[in-house]
C-alpha cells in the first residue's frame, strides 16, 4: 500500500460485530468526542441474519450496562435460573441428571441471560452512533508496515498505520484493532499464525417454540457425537446447540422440515410439550484456535480474531468481551497519560493480561469436548462420578459458578461494572 491517507483517527476497527461495536462504545464512553474512532464493516449497511443466541454471563452483563446497552436489550434478554446437565446416548429412555446449578452469582444477579445475537447487536450500533463513532461500510483489505507477531520495544515510536478499505479512501490510523472474526485478514496480513485444529464436528443453531414455559431452565444432553444444548429465550421459545460430526451435521441440514423436525424432537423430547421449528438453521464448523500473538506492530486483536472456542459451555464471546474490557481500559489510562493507544508498551500490558486466560478457557473448553463427546463406556463412568461429586459439594460448585459468570482473576473494571 503506497497511497497517503487523508482521514487520520486514534483507533480504527476493522470489525462490527459484538466484539468490535462494543470497544467502539467503551473507547467513546472513556475518552470522549475528542478521541477519534471508527468501526469499518462491509456488513454494517446490510442487518446480519445472525440466527445464534448468546449465552452473556454475568460479567459481560455488567459490561453492557455499563457501555448503557443492557436497558436497550434487558426486555428481551431471557435469565437463566437453572441449568441441568445430562449423560445419556440417545436411545436411553431415561436422561438421568448429573448437575444442576442454581444460577445466581450475587442475590437477584442470575448468572448468565440468553441474548439473541441481531438485537444485541443492534443495540451497540445505535449507541455508537449516539456516541459520534464513525461507521464505515467498508472492509479492511490491506495495510503498510506490520512487524509479524510482535510489538516493537517499549521505547520505540513508529508512524502511523496506512489502512486501505474497499471502496473507500485509506485511513491512517494510531491502533489498528482486528475484530474481523475467526478468518481475520487483518491477523492474516499482519502475519500472525493461530494455533488449532477442528474437531470435525459442527453446530447446528436454530429455534424452537414450545408449548410450555421452560422456566428460565437451560438443559445441556451430553450424547456421542457431541452437547445438545437447549437454551431458554423470552417467550416460550428456546435456542438450540446441536454438535455432530461434519457429515452428519450436513446431512441433518439439508433434510426437508418434516425429517429435520423428526430428529429435532428425538433429541430434544416433549417434556415442553409439543415443539415447532421457528428460526432459521446454520451450522457452523467448530474448532479451537489461538493467535500466537494478540498484539502486532499498531495492531491489536480482539475476539474470534484472536481465539475461537468450542461452544460448548457458551464462553466465545464472552471471552471476547473480556478482551474489549482490557483493552478498552489499558488505552483509557494511556490516554489520560497522554501516551499513545498504539505504542508497543499499552500493546504488551494488553497482550499480557489477556492470553494466558483465553488459554486456560481454550484448554477447559478442549478437555470437556474429549471428555464427553465419545462412545467409551469407561470414560462415561469417570465423568458421570466427577460430575455427581461437583453436585454435592456447594462450595466447589459455587466457584465453578463466579469462574463461568467471568467474576474470577484479574478482572477488568467494565466486567465489574465501574465505569472507565
Ligand atoms: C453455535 C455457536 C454458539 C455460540 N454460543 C455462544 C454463547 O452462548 N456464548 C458466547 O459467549 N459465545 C457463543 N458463541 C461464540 C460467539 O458467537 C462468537 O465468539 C462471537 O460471535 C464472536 O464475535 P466477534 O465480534 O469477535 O466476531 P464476529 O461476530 O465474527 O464479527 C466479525 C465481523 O467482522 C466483519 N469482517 C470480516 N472481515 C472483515 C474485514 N476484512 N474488514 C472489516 N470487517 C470485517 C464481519 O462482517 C463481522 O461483522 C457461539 C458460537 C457458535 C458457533
Amino acid at each position: 500500500m503506497a497511497q497517503g491517507a487523508e482521514d487520520r483517527v486514534d483507533v480504527l476497527i476493522g470489525g462490527g460485530g459484538v466484539a468490535g461495536l462494543a470497544l467502539a462504545v467503551a473507547l467513546r464512553q472513556g475518552l470522549g468526542p475528542s478521541f477519534s474512532v471508527t468501526v469499518a464493516d462491509p456488513a454494517l449497511d446490510r442487518m446480519p441474519a445472525d440466527p445464534r443466541a448468546s449465552a452473556i454471563v454475568a460479567a459481560a452483563r455488567r459490561l453492557l450496562a455499563t457501555l448503557g446497552v443492557w436497558d436497550a436489550i434487558a426486555a428481551q434478554a431471557q435469565p437463566i435460573l437453572d441449568m441441568v446437565v445430562t449423560d445419556s446416548r440417545l436411545t436411553d429412555a431415561v436422561r438421568p441428571v448429573f448437575l444442576t446449578f442454581g444460577g445466581e452469582v450475587e442475590p437477584d444477579e442470575p448468572f448468565a441471560h440468553m441474548v439473541e445475537n441481531g438485537p444485541l447487536q443492534a443495540a451497540l450500533i445505535a449507541k455508537a452512533r449516539e456516541l459520534g463513532v464513525e461507521l464505515v461500510a467498508a472492509g479492511v483489505a490491506d495495510f503498510d508496515h506490520p512487524s509479524p507477531a510482535r510489538a516493537q520495544p517499549a521505547a520505540t515510536t513508529t508512524a502511523d498505520l496506512q489502512v486501505a478499505l474497499t471502496g473507500r479512501s485509506p485511513i491512517a490510523a494510531r491502533l489498528l484493532v482486528a475484530a474481523d472474526g475467526a478468518r481475520s485478514r487483518i491477523r492474516e496480513r499482519a502475519g500472525i499464525a493461530t494455533r488449532g485444529w477442528a474437531y470435525g464436528q459442527s453446530a447446528i443453531v436454530t429455534t424452537v417454540a414450545h408449548e410450555r414455559d421452560h422456566g428460565g431452565r437451560a438443559q445441556e444432553h451430553f450424547l456421542p457425537a457431541g452437547p445438545f444444548a437447549i437454551l431458554p429465550l423470552k417467550g416460550r421459545r428456546s435456542s438450540i446447540v446441536w454438535t455432530e460430526h461434519d457429515r452428519e451435521a450436513a446431512r441433518l441440514l439439508a433434510l426437508p422440515e418434516r425429517e429435520f423436525h423428526a430428529e429435532l424432537e428425538r433429541r430434544f423430547g416433549l417434556h415442553l410439550g409439543e415443539i415447532a421449528d421457528v428460526g432459521p438453521r446454520g451450522a457452523y464448523p467448530i474448532g479451537l484456535w489461538v493467535a500466537r500473538a494478540f498484539v502486532a506492530e499498531r495492531i491489536a486483536l480482539i475476539g474470534d480474531a484472536a481465539h475461537v472456542i468450542h461452544p460448548i459451555a457458551g464462553q466465545g464471546l464472552n471471552l471476547g468481551l473480556k478482551d474489549v474490557a482490557a483493552l478498552a481500559e489499558t488505552i483509557v489510562d494511556a490516554a489520560r497519560l497522554g501516551l499513545d493507544p498504539g505504542s508497543a508498551a499499552v500493546l504488551e500490558r494488553y497482550q499480557r493480561w489477556r492470553r494466558f486466560d483465553t488459554m486456560a478457557m481454550g484448554g477447559a473448553t478442549d478437555a470437556l469436548n474429549r471428555l464427553f463427546s465419545n462412545r467409551s463406556d469407561i470414560l462415561r463412568l469417570v465423568r458421570d462420578v466427577g460430575l455427581g461429586l461437583v453436585d454435592r459439594l456447594p462450595p466447589l460448585k459455587q466457584l465453578f459458578i463466579r469462574e463461568a459468570a467471568g467474576l474470577v482473576g484479574d478482572v477488568p473494571r467494565l466486567l465489574k461494572g465501574e465505569a472507565l
